[in-house]
């Protein structure tokens, strides 16, 4: 098995036959040539159904992922069809401190349908027989915002003591962060939004699992459902992997410099970065994972204070998504996370790490 960089680089690309391009386009047509009634069926025939810009992408996240790979036009896209497919034979439980949409979108949708939604806290403890009957489990790990982390294994093995099947959002740490399906989850879903993709120019998402037949109906409930990528977006995405492995490493190098030196100002409270030794979550992290990433989180006295440390840093822009070259931050309590009004969810990039630890350190001083 080769490195984390020659898979990023390497995967999802083929020599193809003389004079092919070694660098093909997005393959934007919406519809292929059927030829005669005595042609074989050809592999492409109309764009929602599939596409060989689609099926590149996916064979790179898939091997990273350690299982066959749908893409989707949003993580959200890929959430609603595995909460669609596989939640409704029975209860659904899923993070009480996760993304926001997907408890939404179980409220919305699921529950008016009679499915019964429980919720339970990432880090636990669950209440005793919170899986009886169950038809899915969602984790979250790392949650997005508060950065708490679950045991996979553990929960993989209790679910399926219950008939339940296990998805893991695990757009937090990406397939080079942690690999779900080998820690015994059924299904691997991700918004590639964040660092897969990598640039903040494309909304994309995917689930990888290895049951064909699971597989089998992800592709059917994509076409049905019509939440498929754009062409251009899965190219993009793709080209962005190529660079996972790198912008993974500067990003994490920079989390850990930034949580280590903020923890001792005294306008931060409450520092979590599951690759802190001392985080209550990094037992189970690093257990589970296979690397770190660039998302942290700490907390300001106030909403006034976390306006006066954005005005001040020249390189933190506020903006809300993750995983991007230009570092970012987010007060989650302004899209009705149940966090503290000075709560920031950061995303560290690329920037050099000297620079980025002085210019939050200036702006912290900022605050008053
Ligand atoms: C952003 C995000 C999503 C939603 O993905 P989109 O690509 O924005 O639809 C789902 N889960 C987590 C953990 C996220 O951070």
């Amino acid at each position: 098995m080769t490195g984390d960089g020659t898979r990023c680089v390497h995967g999802g690309h083929s020599d193809g036959p003389l004079g092919a391009p070694v660098h093909p386009g997005p393959v934007l047509s919406s519809t292929f040539h059927l030829g005669l009634p005595a042609d074989p069926p050809p592999a492409d025939f109309y764009g929602r159904a599939d596409n060989p810009t689609w099926r590149a992408l996916e064979s790179a996240i898939g091997a990273l992922d350690g299982g066959e790979c749908v893409v989707f036009g949003s993580g959200m896209a890929a959430i609603a069809a595995v909460l669609r497919l596989t939640g409704r034979a029975g209860a659904l439980v899923l993070p009480s401190d996760g993304y926001y949409l997907a408890r939404s979108l179980a409220h919305g949708e699921l529950a008016p349908l009679g499915v019964e939604v429980r919720k339970v806290p990432t880090a636990g403890p669950w209440p005793d027989g919170v899986l009886d009957g169950a038809a899915l489990v969602l984790l979250e790990t790392p949650s997005n915002p508060g950065l708490e982390v679950a045991d996979i294994a553990a929960v993989a093995e209790a679910a399926h003591a219950a008939g339940a099947l296990l998805a893991v959002d695990n757009t937090t740490a990406t397939p080079l962060g942690q690999r779900p399906l080998e820690l015994g989850a059924d299904l691997a879903v991700a918004s590639d939004t964040k660092a897969l993709a990598g640039h903040g120019d494309v909304v994309l998402g995917h689930v990888s699992a290895r049951d064909p037949e699971l597989v089998a109906r992800l592709r059917e409930a994509r076409s049905r459902g019509g939440a498929i990528p754009g062409p251009m977006e899965a190219w993009l995405a793709h080209r962005g992997l190529a660079t996972l492995d790198l912008r993974l490493a500067r990003q994490a190098a920079n989390a850990e410099a930034l949580a280590q030196a903020v923890q001792g100002h005294p306008a931060v409270a409450d520092v979590r970065w599951p690759g802190l030794a001392d985080d209550p979550a990094h037992t189970i992290a690093a257990k589970q994972m296979r690397r770190w990433n660039g998302v942290l989180r700490f907390t300001l006295p106030s909403e006034a204070a976390v306006g006066q440390f954005l005005a001040t840093s020249r390189l933190v822009g506020s903006a809300t998504s993750f995983g991007g070259l230009r570092s970012t931050a987010d007060r989650r309590e302004r899209w009705g996370d149940d966090v503290a009004p000075g709560m920031l969810r950061f995303s560290a990039g690329c920037e050099d790490p000297a620079d980025l630890v002085a210019d939050v350190l200036a702006a912290l001083d900022a605050v008053t």
